[in-house]
């Protein structure tokens, strides 16, 4: 293949898990640690009764690229799944970083603080000569999908929709992307963008445990001479060509994914019965849109590793907006977020066998 000779050693597919700390309330609870970490892999010790009601534990292993323990920082993160990656992008690699995981298991307090360190070691080897010469730029967009909608982040939430350029091309409408050449000014638009997600940044998961959010960093090249008649892509012929790019997806929680129970649902319901069913039923509906984007996520990356030609990317909204990032030469690093206690046992081995699928 004729991407293959550029490729450099970084592994296509990446698959590795975080495990947060008990939190105040586990530990209030006296709650269990039953995840163990060595290595690059894990246990997971699973409370279980008998019929007769004694109880056991059943013990699960996991092996992964790397697995992540409670007193690992996010730097350390950083350096273990994205950093690698960076000087990739400017050899024509689309790159994606996924964090997956139950609601409150560490998603967003692993994702936020990643594309700014990206954005940090793109500005500086911008820098270089090499890249300062061939009209390098980076530029950034920040938008989320919540209920199979589009919304750009850095634009008072404007509804944004897709087209196909006929070149596999994807091409959101309207998006806005800016043109970033401090680290300052991307901190701030990433603040902007975290503030316009459907939550706020109150610290509920309520809403943003239900839409995934995307932020991207691209860089372009930018050609002398206007070529715009050639360029007939709006994105390309206002600003530049896209040479490489990296996403960073904070996805929607998973537990949204597999079948909630009735307890789950029972507790966001108000007392009035016909609201209760309008409710559930939208509970239902959105719970099968992200569910829907999980499993076509696991399917595009499953496919990419095998090297397969059809990318089955048209199962989400989530994975067709991924589409370029998806074909040629392509990166994508997955990371796990799981919770230590013993309550989150079930959601923790959910995960772990996610993304045991995915590796
Ligand atoms: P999610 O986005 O998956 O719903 P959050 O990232 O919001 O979860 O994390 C839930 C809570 O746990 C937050 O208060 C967060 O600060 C805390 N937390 C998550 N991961 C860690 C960690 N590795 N170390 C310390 N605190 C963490
Ligand atoms: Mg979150």
């Amino acid at each position: 293949k004729e991407s293959s000779s550029k490729e450099n050693n970084v592994a296509k597919i990446k698959v590795v898990v975080r495990k947060r700390p008990l939190n105040k309330k586990e530990l209030a609870r006296k709650e269990d640690d039953i995840v163990t970490v060595y290595d690059n892999a894990l246990t997971v010790l699973e409370p279980k009764l008998k019929v007769d009601l004694t109880a056991y534990v059943e013990k699960h292993e996991f092996c992964f690229d790397a697995v992540l323990d409670e007193r690992v920082t996010n730097d350390e993160v950083y350096r273990v799944t994205v950093e690698p990656i960076i000087p990739t992008i400017f050899q024509r690699t689309k790159a994606t970083c996924f964090a997956y995981g139950q609601t409150g298991s560490g998603k967003t307090y692993t994702m936020q603080p990643l594309p700014l360190r990206a954005a940090e070691d793109l500005v500086r080897l911008l820098r270089q000569p090499v890249y300062h010469n061939q009209r390098f730029k980076l530029w950034l967009s920040f938008f989320e999908i919540y209920g199979g909608k589009l919304f750009d982040l850095l634009s008072e939430r404007k509804k944004l929709c897709m087209r196909e350029d006929g070149r596999q091309q994807v091409c959101i409408v309207g998006l806005q992307e800016f043109e970033v050449s401090d680290v300052q000014i991307v901190k701030e638009y990433i603040e902007r963008g975290n503030a316009a997600r459907s939550t706020g940044s109150t610290g509920a998961n309520e809403e943003s445990s239900r839409s995934h959010a995307i932020l991207q960093l691209a860089i372009k090249k930018h050609s002398e001479v206007k070529d715009s008649r050639r360029n007939n892509d709006v994105n390309e012929s206002k600003s530049g060509k896209v040479v490489g790019k990296i996403s960073f997806i904070d996805l929607a929680g998973s537990e949204r994914g597999a079948d909630t129970t009735d307890n789950d649902r029972q507790t966001r319901l108000p007392g009035n019965a016909s609201y209760c069913n309008l409710n559930s039923l939208s509970w239902r509906i959105e719970g099968a849109e992200i569910n829907k984007s999980l499993l076509a996520l696991k399917e595009c990356i499953r496919a990419l590793d095998n090297d397969q030609i059809h990318i089955p990317f048209r199962g989400s909204k989530l994975t067709e907006v991924l589409r370029d990032s998806f074909v040629g030469n392509s990166r994508t690093v997955m990371i796990s977020c799981i919770s230590p206690n013993a309550g989150s046992c079930e959601h923790t081995l959910n995960t772990l066998r996610y993304a045991d699928r995915v590796k």
